[in-house]
């Protein structure tokens, strides 16, 4: 229920497809990605073919969904979507695959996480476009071949490293998707304004991208509270005050910790002197599940350089000290 979480939640997925964009040309930043699959799909397009196998691997909310559904758009072709978790058993991908038409993109969210049977059976159908039924059992089963049209996977990992070589190496293309710059979310946030039709400034979208955890989905989601206050409260237009007010009620601060992260902080500093401190001591401290802490938590406080996992425990580093307006000591790690 976090409003900083990267997860979309059901209110996302309705606005969602309103605010994604449609071709490579109004997909923002991503650039590397971007120039690779521009040429990817118009060397496919000059060859009258489909698409090789395209990889995203980056954390959620940074527009794996969006790109394969871009794909399918700028190949002209359908798209099927579904995800790892969905496919339990080989025969409920041997279903999609067999009912896939000439050129659709299949999208499979969250690939590494798919039953091996299944994906067993797609190392097949990646390279060959074949698959093989099994009918029967024990020593009477038989394999029968089915042919499949040629298709276009397009699969979505958190961490390409999490994928057997043998996946990741039957696809063709890569693409990296990494965190959005501030500039970047700015960018985001102007396009889904418009889209939205919100007035906002340009230091309210500042403001509002600077809390976004370098994601695109908080970003958007972010928009919607601060249009929410700026129509009760104000006049209906985001400017910076607007903007920062709003998050301050919502309690994302400046930037971008919501109450749980400050709460680690701050038990982190006040009671422990900075650390080191066991996970599940400062887990204790805050009232809050071992998991909650480590998984929630703590890898936007790592990766926001306020928080070091050492051997020796959980460590506040100076930048924490001084986001939570205190002076660090000076054995605080840098
Ligand atoms: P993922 O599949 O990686 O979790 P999505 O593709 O569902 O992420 O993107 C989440 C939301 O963020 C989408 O609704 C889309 O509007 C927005 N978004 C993501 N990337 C971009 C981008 N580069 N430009 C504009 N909006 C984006």
């Amino acid at each position: 229920d976090r409003l900083v979480t990267a997860e979309a939640d059901g209110e996302d997925q309705a606005v969602e497809a309103a605010l994604r964009p449609r071709s490579l040309d109004e997909f923002i930043g991503q650039e590397r990605v971007r120039e690779q699959l521009s040429l990817v799909l118009r060397a496919a397009r000059a060859r009258g073919g489909t698409p090789d196998h395209v990889l995203l691997s980056g954390p959620p909310g940074l527009g794996k969904t969006t790109l394969s559904m871009i794909i399918a758009a700028e190949m002209g072709a359908p798209i099927r979507i579904t995800s790892g978790p969905a496919i339990q058993h080989a025969g409920d991908l041997a279903a999609i695959l067999s009912s896939l038409a000439e050129g659709e993109v299949l999208f499979l969210d969250e690939i590494h996480r798919m039953s091996r049977p299944a994906e067993e059976m797609l190392y097949m159908a990646m390279e060959d476009f074949r698959v093989d039924i099994i009918v029967g059992k024990g020593p009477g089963a038989t394999a029968i071949p089915l042919e499949l049209p040629p298709f276009t996977l397009v699969g979505a990992t958190t961490r390409a490293g999490l994928l057997p070589p043998p996946l990741r190496d039957r696809f063709g293309f890569t693409g990296h998707m990494d965190f959005y710059a501030p500039a970047e979310l700015e960018r985001v946030l102007h396009r889904s304004a418009r889209l939205l039709d919100v007035p906002v400034d340009a230091e309210g979208a500042a403001e509002i991208a600077g809390r976004s955890r370098g994601t695109p989905r908080i970003a958007n989601r972010l928009l919607r509270r601060v249009r929410d206050y700026a129509q009760v409260r104000a006049d209906g237009r985001i400017n910076r005050e607007v903007a920062a007010l709003a998050l301050d009620v919502y309690e994302v601060d400046a930037c971008g910790l919501d109450r749980l992260d400050r709460a680690v902080l701050h038990a982190l500093v006040t009671l422990f002197g900075g650390g080191p401190v066991g996970l599940s001591t400062l887990a204790v401290a805050v009232g809050e599940e071992t998991e909650t802490v480590e998984e929630v938590a703590e890898p936007f406080l790592v990766r926001s350089g306020m928080l070091a996992r050492t051997p020796r425990g959980r460590v506040a580093t100076a930048a924490a000290w001084r986001h939570l307006g205190l002076v660090a000591p000076p054995t605080a790690a840098g």
